[in-house]
C-alpha cells in the first residue's frame, strides 16, 4: 500500500509594528518579565482596546504579496480558551470575516513549480510565554508578549512533502521580510508554524485522519516532525491500527512527535463578535494605496539582475535570498554602476569574512556606496585585484574608506608607463631564448614574462598596461 501525505500550514507571523494591537505598550523583543504590560494587554476587566491602523496596514500588505482579495468588510471575534498564557481567558482573532481571502504563492520544490493556496490570512493578537522551570517545578508567566500583532496564514492542504513545506515557509519568510511586516526571526518566534497532517492511498476520495502538530520555529523542525509524522502514521496505517485526531508536539532532542492534547474543533472556542472592536470598511482606494507602497518583491528583482544585469541566475538567487543583502546591492550599484562586479564582490569577498563571522550583514562599519568604491578602484585597475581582498578587510576591521586605506598602505598602481617599458625591456634582453620561443609559436612562455614583468613593477604598472606593453614588444 503506497500512502500519500496531504498537509495544510497554519503560519503565524509577527507584525513589526512599533506598538502592540489593541495597546499602546511596546511589541519589542523581549524586555524584563512582565515590563512591558499594561491594563489591556493584561486583560484587566473593564479596559478598552482600540486596534492599532499599522498592524491593518501591514496584513493587507501581506495579502497583497500572497495574491489575496483584500475583503472591504472585516470585524473581529473573541475565540473563548482557558489557559494561563492568556489573561483575558479569549483571544481578539477574527473568524467569518478576515482581511484576507484566497490567496496562493508558487514555490519551487524538487525542481518542480508548484502553486500553493492561501485560504485566508486573519489579524489577532499574540498570547503570553510560559516558562517551566523545571528546577521548581513551577511555571512562570511573561505577559511581554501578550497582545502583539499576529497574522495567521493559513493554507489549503496543497503540500505533499516536507520539501513542499519547507520551500513555502521560505519564500514566505522572504516575502513578508521584503513587504517590511514580518522580521521572520524564527529562533526569536517571530514567524511559528503548525502543521496538519494526513495520510492516504494515492487518489483516496478521503483524506486520512490529520494531527497537527504544533509552534514549529525552524525551517529544519518542520522538515524534522514531517518526516517523523509520515513514519509514525504509515506505520500505524500499516499494522491497522487507526490514526487519531490530536495535536502533537515536536520534541527536538529525539526528533519524535508525542500528544498534546485531542483536537478541538472550531465550536469548543465559542466564538463570537468582539463588542469592543468595531468592524472596518475599507474604501478600494484604500486597499490600492496600501497595495501600491510595497516595494518590489524578490522574485521580480532576479528576473531583473538575469535579463538587465546578465547575473548568472544562481547568483542572483543568493542575492535576493537575503534581503540586507539584496538591498546593499541595490545601493551599492547606484554609486557605482557596474552589477555584475559588485555582485562577484558581495558574494565571493564580503560574505566570505561574513560566514568567517568577521562582519555582521545587519551591523557593517561602512555603507554601500563605500563598497562600491573599492570595487571601483579595482576594475579601472587603480589598486592590484589582490590588494582589494585586503582592503575589504581592513575596512570591515577599521570602518576606514577604501581610498583611505590604499593612500595608508600606498597601494595605488602609479602607472608609470616609462618605467614599465624600460623593465620589459631588459627582462626580455636577458631572456633571449624565451623570446624566440615564443616568436616560434609557444605562447605559454607569455605567462613566464608577464609573470616576471608584473613581479617587477608591481605598484608601478597595472597588469593590463604591462600586458599591452610586453605584446606590443613580442610583435616586434
Ligand atoms: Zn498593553
Ligand atoms: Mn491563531
Amino acid at each position: 500500500m503506497k500512502l500519500y501525505p496531504t498537509i495544510g500550514l497554519e503560519i503565524h507571523a509577527e507584525l513589526l509594528t512599533e506598538s502592540k494591537v489593541f495597546c499602546t505598550c511596546s511589541a519589542e523583543f523581549g524586555g524584563d518579565p512582565n515590563s512591558r504590560c499594561c491594563p489591556v494587554c493584561s486583560g484587566l476587566p473593564g479596559t478598552l482596546p482600540v486596534l492599532n491602523q499599522k498592524a491593518v496596514e501591514y496584513i493587507i500588505k501581506a495579502g497583497y504579496v500572497m495574491n489575496c482579495d483584500i475583503s472591504r468588510f472585516t470585524k473581529w471575534d473573541r475565540k473563548n480558551y482557558f489557559y494561563p498564557d492568556l489573561p483575558k481567558a479569549y483571544q481578539i482573532s477574527q473568524m467569518p470575516r478576515p482581511v484576507c481571502l484566497d490567496g496562493y504563492v508558487d514555490i519551487v520544490s524538487d525542481g518542480e513549480e508548484k502553486r500553493i493556496r492561501i485560504n485566508r490570512i486573519h489579524l489577532e493578537e499574540d498570547a503570553g510565554k510560559l516558562i517551566h522551570d523545571e528546577r521548581t517545578k513551577q511555571t512562570l508567566a511573561d505577559y511581554n508578549r501578550c497582545g502583539i500583532p499576529l497574522i495567521e496564514i493559513v493554507t489549503e492542504p496543497d503540500f505533499h512533502s516536507a520539501a513542499d513545506v519547507t520551500a513555502f515557509v521560505e519564500k514566505i519568510r522572504l516575502l513578508l521580510q521584503y513587504a517590511g511586516v514580518c522580521d521572520g526571526r524564527m529562533e526569536q518566534g517571530s514567524l511559528r508554524c503548525d502543521v496538519n497532517i494526513s495520510l492516504a492511498e494515492k487518489d483516496a476520495k478521503e483524506l486520512g485522519t490529520r494531527a497537527e502538530i504544533k509552534n514549529l520555529n525552524s525551517v529544519r523542525a518542520i522538515g524534522r516532525a514531517i518526516e517523523y509524522e509520515i513514519y509514525r502514521q504509515s506505520e500505524l496505517i500499516e499494522s491497522g491500527v487507526k490514526v487519531i485526531q490530536e495535536t502533537r508536539r515536536f520534541v527536538d532532542g529525539s526528533g519524535e512527535t508525542v500528544t498534546m492534547r485531542s483536537k478541538e474543533d472550531a465550536q469548543d472556542y465559542r466564538y463570537f463578535p468582539d463588542p469592543d472592536i468595531p468592524p472596518i470598511i475599507f474604501t478600494e482606494e484604500e486597499i490600492r494605496g496600501i497595495a501600491s507602497s510595497v516595494p518590489e518583491m524578490p522574485e521580480s528583482r532576479k528576473a531583473r539582475y538575469v535579463k538587465e544585469y546578465g547575473i548568472a541566475e544562481k547568483d542572483a538567487d543568493s542575492l535576493i535570498n537575503n534581503k540586507l543583502v539584496c538591498f546593499f546591492f541595490e545601493e551599492a550599484i547606484k554609486a557605482y554602476n557596474s552589477p555584475k562586479s559588485i555582485a562577484a564582490f558581495i558574494l565571493v569577498e564580503l560574505m566570505r569574512r561574513i560566514n568567517l563571522g568577521e562582519a555582521d550583514m545587519n551591523d557593517l562599519p561602512f555603507e554601500a556606496k563605500d563598497f562600491a568604491r573599492l570595487v571601483e578602484i579595482m576594475d579601472g585597475n587603480k589598486i592590484n585585484r589582490s590588494h582589494g581582498k585586503n582592503v575589504l578587510r581592513s575596512m570591515l576591521e577599521s570602518g576606514k574608506k577604501a581610498d583611505e586605506v590604499c593612500d595608508e598602505e600606498s597601494l595605488w598602481i602609479k602607472e608609470d608607463l616609462g618605467q614599465a617599458e624600460e623593465v620589459i625591456d631588459k627582462i626580455l634582453a636577458d631572456n633571449p631564448k624565451a623570446v624566440e620561443q615564443y616568436r616560434n609559436g609557444e605562447q605559454k612562455v607569455f605567462g613566464f614574462l608577464m609573470g616576471q614583468a608584473n613581479r617587477q613593477l608591481k605598484g608601478a604598472a597595472s597588469p593590463n598596461a604591462i600586458k599591452e606593453i610586453l605584446e606590443g614588444k613580442l610583435k616586434n
